[in-house]
C-alpha cells in the first residue's frame, strides 16, 4: 500500500468517524492504547474510538482497505499476551457503554464497550442480574463471549448461557445479528469463541431475578490454608446453587499471604450464616458480611489501575488431599508485596447443568484454581509470572485439561483447543472461514479458518 493511499484513507477515516481517531503521532494516542496490564506496551497502527455501530463498520472497512489486522478493545482486561495489537487497527469501544434494561422481558441490551459495573448499575435497581466477572471494570462482551465465570455462575450458569443475541460487524464490514434464529451457526460459535468472528457492537442478555444477596468474608491466621480448603469443600459438597464463592490467598504489602474465604449467597444473611458453619468453626476475623447489594461482592477484588498483571488457571477434577496441599503451597509461595491473589472457586450447579454442545469445554470441572499476579515494580517481571506458571504446573496431575480462556493468556494453541473443546474446533473453524476467511480478527485466542 503506497504511503499516499494510507495517508488519504486515514484522513477519510478522521473525517467520517463520529468518534475519534488516534495515530501514533496524535496527542492522546498513549492514553488510548493503555490496557489493564501495565506491562503491555502495545502500539496499534491506528486506534478508532467508535461512537456507534456505524463507526465500527467504517473502521473495519478502513482496516480492510489497508490490509490491517483488527483488534478489539472493550474493557481492556484481556491478557496482554493475546492482544498482539502492534501494527493493527484497534477498534476501541470505550465510548459504547450504554445498557438498556427491559424489566418486563427480563433482558438487557448491552453495548460492546460496557463494563460489568455498567451492567450491574443498570440491572440491579430492578432486582435483576446475570453472571458478571469478579471485577467491575472488565468488559461485558469480552467476558461473555469467552464463556464467563463469576460469583453467580452456580445459579445462573456461565455468563454466555444468558446470551440471547449478538449484533456483530463481521470482517466484511457487514452488520449481522446472530441469535437462535438468525445466523444460528455463528451464534453457536459466539458461545465461547470470543472475538474471533467480528466486533460485537451490542449483546442481548437474559437477566435473572436477584431480590436478595448476602456475603461473608472470613480471614484466617497463617497456617490454616489446608483446613480452610477442606471446610470449603465440605460446604460445597451439599451447597445449594445459590451459594458461590472462593477460597483465596491474598498478598499484602506487609507480612506473607493470608488465606480467606468468600461466600456469596443469593438469599439472606441468616441462611448464609447456617451454610457457612464449617468455615465459621475455624478461627477467623470477619470482614464485610451480611445482607449487602451484589455490587459489594463485585468490589471485593477491586484493583487500582496501573499494575502489571499475569494470570492463568487450571480446571480441577477434584480436591483430593494432594491437590489441597499443592494449592496451599502455591498460595503460601505467592510473591509478597504485591496485590496478587490465588483463587480456588467451585463450579457445579448451573455451570455443570447448562446446555451441552457449546464451546464451553470446562463446564464439567467441579473446581477451578486461578493464580493472578499483580505487581507494580518492573523488577518483578520475571518472578511474578514465574509464580503463576509454577502454581499451575504443581496442579497439572489433577487438571482436567480444559480451562475458561478468559482466565489465561497466550499459553499456546493446545490450550485454545482445550478451552473450546477439541471436538468443537473443526466446527468453529468452519464458522471462522465463513465470517472471517482472512483471519482479520486474530488478536485473541485464535481460531483459524479451515
Ligand atoms: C481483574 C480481572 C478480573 C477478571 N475476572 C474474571 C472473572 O471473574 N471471570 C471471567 O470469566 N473472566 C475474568 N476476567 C477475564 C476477562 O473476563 C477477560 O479477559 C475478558 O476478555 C475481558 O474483556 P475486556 O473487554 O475487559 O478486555 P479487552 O482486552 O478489551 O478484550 C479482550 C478480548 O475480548 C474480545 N472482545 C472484547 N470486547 C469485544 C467486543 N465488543 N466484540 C468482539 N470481541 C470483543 C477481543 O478478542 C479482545 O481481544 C478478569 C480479568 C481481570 C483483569
Amino acid at each position: 500500500m503506497a504511503f499516499s493511499t494510507a495517508h488519504s484513507a486515514l484522513a477519510a477515516l478522521r473525517e467520517d468517524l463520529a468518534g475519534e481517531v488516534f495515530a501514533p503521532w496524535d496527542p492522546g494516542y498513549d492514553a488510548a492504547r493503555a490496557v489493564f496490564d501495565a506491562r503491555a506496551d502495545l502500539r496499534p497502527a491506528v486506534i478508532a474510538r467508535c461512537a456507534d455501530a456505524a463507526d465500527v463498520v467504517r473502521a473495519v472497512r478502513f482496516g480492510r482497505e489497508l490490509d490491517l489486522r483488527v483488534a478489539v478493545r472493550g474493557g481492556g482486561h484481556g491478557a496482554a499476551g493475546t492482544a498482539a495489537t502492534d501494527g493493527a487497527l484497534l477498534v476501541d469501544l470505550s465510548r459504547m457503554r450504554r445498557v438498556t434494561v427491559d424489566p418486563v422481558a427480563g433482558a438487557a441490551r448491552v453495548e460492546g464497550g460496557a463494563t460489568t459495573g455498567d451492567l450491574d448499575r443498570a440491572a440491579l435497581p430492578y432486582g435483576l442480574a446475570t453472571t458478571g466477572a469478579r471485577a467491575r471494570t472488565t468488559g461485558v462482551a469480552g467476558h461473555v463471549l469467552g464463556g464467563g465465570t463469576g460469583w453467580l455462575d452456580r445459579l445462573f450458569g456461565p455468563a454466555v448461557d444468558s446470551l440471547l443475541g449478538v449484533e456483530l460487524v463481521t470482517a466484511g464490514a457487514e452488520r449481522v445479528r446472530a441469535s437462535a434464529d438468525e445466523h444460528p451457526e455463528l451464534f453457536w460459535a459466539l458461545h465461547g469463541g470470543g472475538g474471533n468472528f467480528g466486533v460485537a457492537t451490542a449483546l442481548t442478555l437474559r437477566l435473572h431475578e436477584l431480590p436478595r444477596f448476602s456475603l461473608a468474608l472470613l480471614r484466617y491466621p497463617p497456617g490454616y490454608g489446608a483446613e480452610v480448603v477442606r471446610a470449603f469443600r465440605e460446604v460445597f459438597r451439599t451447597a445449594p446453587d445459590e451459594l458461590g464463592g472462593a477460597v483465596l490467598y491474598l498478598a499484602g504489602p506487609a507480612g506473607g499471604p493470608r488465606c480467606a474465604a468468600v461466600l456469596t449467597y443469593a438469599g439472606g444473611a441468616d441462611g448464609l450464616r447456617d451454610l457457612a458453619g464449617p468455615l465459621r468453626a475455624l478461627p477467623h476475623e470477619a470482614g464485610p458480611a451480611g445482607d449487602l447489594p451484589y455490587t459489594a461482592a463485585q468490589r471485593l477484588l477491586d484493583t487500582p489501575p496501573g499494575l502489571r498483571h499475569h494470570r492463568s488457571a487450571r480446571c480441577l477434577a477434584g480436591l483430593p488431599p494432594q491437590t489441597v496441599d499443592a494449592f496451599c503451597a502455591g498460595g503460601e509461595g505467592m510473591p509478597a508485596a504485591t496485590g496478587s491473589r490465588y483463587l480456588l472457586f467451585p463450579q457445579g450447579g448451573a455451570v455443570a447443568a447448562g446446555p451441552r454442545g457449546h464451546p464451553v469445554a470446562w463446564r464439567d470441572a467441579p473446581w477451578t484454581a486461578h493464580p493472578c499476579a499483580l505487581w507494580a515494580d518492573p523488577a518483578d517481571d520475571g518472578r511474578a509470572p514465574r509464580w503463576v506458571r509454577q502454581a499451575c504446573a504443581a496442579l497439572a496431575p489433577w487438571s482436567t485439561g480444559a480451562v475458561c480462556l478468559n482466565l489465561i493468556g497466550d499459553e499456546g494453541p493446545q490450550w485454545v483447543r482445550a478451552g473450546l473443546g477439541a471436538g468443537n474446533v473443526l466446527r468453529l473453524e468452519k464458522v471462522k472461514r465463513r465470517y472471517d476467511p482472512d483471519n482479520v480478527f486474530r488478536c485473541n485466542h485464535n481460531i483459524r479458518p479451515v
